[in-house]
């Protein structure tokens, strides 16, 4: 299958970029990394999207997570239907919030209450909020290579490995808005009890990626999450898993209930709107009693809780409860995991694959990836040359070497067999 004809896309391109910044209302969308332009979609069912110029490709995105059932699905749909009929925003409560915050708390044990939002930035903005608030202190630790949205007191430049002061990776964001961020490796102990030692009493929290997505997927060592678990505790450190990514995709409890760690709270996003705009955070009741109106940590939102996200959250929790799709997640994950190795293995490609269920990156160098430095050693040139030659045969990769793709629950056997196919020919282009 040849999709390498995209002249509608190409035109559209143009025109929205008349008016958008870069012709796109969110950066990881633009080819920016691998060049190229970007297909524009028309319409999307199950495990495949259809682009403007009729090309149909497979898709390991997912609308960069929440898919989780692919696109359509029937009952998330009927849900959305059900409830725009009876009103699209009331800006007043619905038992549609209650019942969501009920199988979130569920779902996440450790999320004894909860707050909706409309979106994963919104979820950790608040949270890091309220962890302030409620701990009286100003400090933060992010991880270098972790992404957190676009809040600027996380917007922080990863400082390859070296325990450095944040300081701002994006114009317009202030130095004062990172002057409380310290920026630590990810999966490095040793550090983490340095900066505890040095500055504990200062920091309200510590923020992670549970299973890093955002430099292509980077597993935790058991050691680094028990370390975290045990310093934040010693020191009255509010950790928050930001669960954006990793919620109800490696398992219906997300990364916690997988490794076993309980954090004091949780961002969620992506698969809990099921494809609506929609984010959470909640934690220990004894922090969220902080949150306004009961406490004096300020946050709110006029379309927060709104009834068609919410109806679509609630069946995609249905769904979850009904199918449980993580042995079939998992199954699919190692067919490509084992397909790909064999693949560059066949073609003489050192390649490093990490991979936790249904997300999966494959990088591009011969030593193995743990944190931002190691990841940032992939050949990204060649990366490019493999993605635009899964794209000519029809798979729908994200366009960077350090994303995860994602693989639906309802991927086929016969859609990874004519992945890995297109994988071979790829690699094998490549030389
Ligand atoms: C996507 C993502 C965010 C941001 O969510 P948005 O809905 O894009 O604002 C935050 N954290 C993680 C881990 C993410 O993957």
């Amino acid at each position: 299958m040849d999709t390498s004809v995209r002249t509608e896309s190409e035109r559209l391109f143009k025109r929205a970029a008349q008016r958008i910044p870069g012709g796109v209302n969110s950066p990881a969308r633009a080819f920016g990394a691998v060049g190229g332009t970007p297909p524009f979609m028309k319409r999307g069912d199950g495990a495949y999207l259809y682009d403007v110029d009729g090309n149909r490709f497979i898709d390991y995105i997912g609308s960069w997570g929440p898919h989780l059932f692919g696109h359509r699905h029937p009952m998330i749909l009927q849900a959305i239907q059900g409830a725009m009929e009876v009103g699209t925003s009331f800006g007043a409560p619905t038992e549609a919030e209650a019942e969501m915050a009920e199988r979130v708390a569920e779902m996440v044990p450790s999320m004894e209450r909860v707050r909706m939002v409309n979106s994963g930035t919104e979820a950790t903005m608040s949270a890091i909020r309220v962890a302030r608030g409620f701990t009286g202190r100003s400090g933060i630790v992010k991880f270098a290579g972790c992404y957190h949205g676009h809040v600027d007191s996380l917007l922080v430049a990863a400082g390859s490995g070296a325990l450095t002061l944040g300081c701002p990776s994006s114009p317009g964001v202030p130095a004062g808005a990172t002057a409380d961020t310290l920026v630590l490796p990810y999966n490095d102990p040793q550090k983490l009890r340095e900066a505890f030692a040095a500055s504990g009493h200062l920091l309200a929290a510590v923020i992670l990626e549970p299973v890093v997505g955002n430099m292509g997927c980077v597993v935790p060592t058991p050691d680094f999450l028990s370390e975290l678990r045990r310093l934040c505790d010693l020191h009255g450190t509010v950790l928050i898993f930001d669960e954006v990514m990793t919620g109800f995709r490696l398992s219906a409890g997300g990364a916690q209930q997988l490794f076993g760690i309980r954090p004091d709270m949780t961002t969620l996003g992506k698969i809990l709107g099921a494809g609506l705009p929609v984010g959470a955070y909640g934690g220990r009741a004894d922090i969220m009693q902080h949150v306004s109106p009961v406490g004096r940590v300020y946050q709110a939102g006029t379309l927060s809780g709104n009834p068609m996200a919410m109806a679509a959250g609630i069946a995609m929790l249905d769904l979850i409860r009904q199918h449980n799709p993580y042995p079939r997640l998992e199954q699919l994950g190692a067919m490509l995991e084992h397909g790909f190795r064999h693949a560059a293995t066949a073609t003489n490609q050192p390649i490093q694959i990490n991979r936790v269920g249904s997300m999966l990156t494959v990088f591009f160098t011969a030593q193995p990836v743990h944190d931002l430095a190691t990841a940032s050693a992939s050949d990204t040139g060649k990366f490019s040359r493999w993605f635009h030659g899964l794209l000519n045969r029809g798979i729908y990769l994200p366009c960077s070497q350090f994303e995860a793709m994602f693989i639906s629950a309802i991927h086929s056997d016969a859609d990874i067999a004519h992945t890995l196919s297109a994988a071979q020919q790829a690699f094998a282009d490549l030389k």
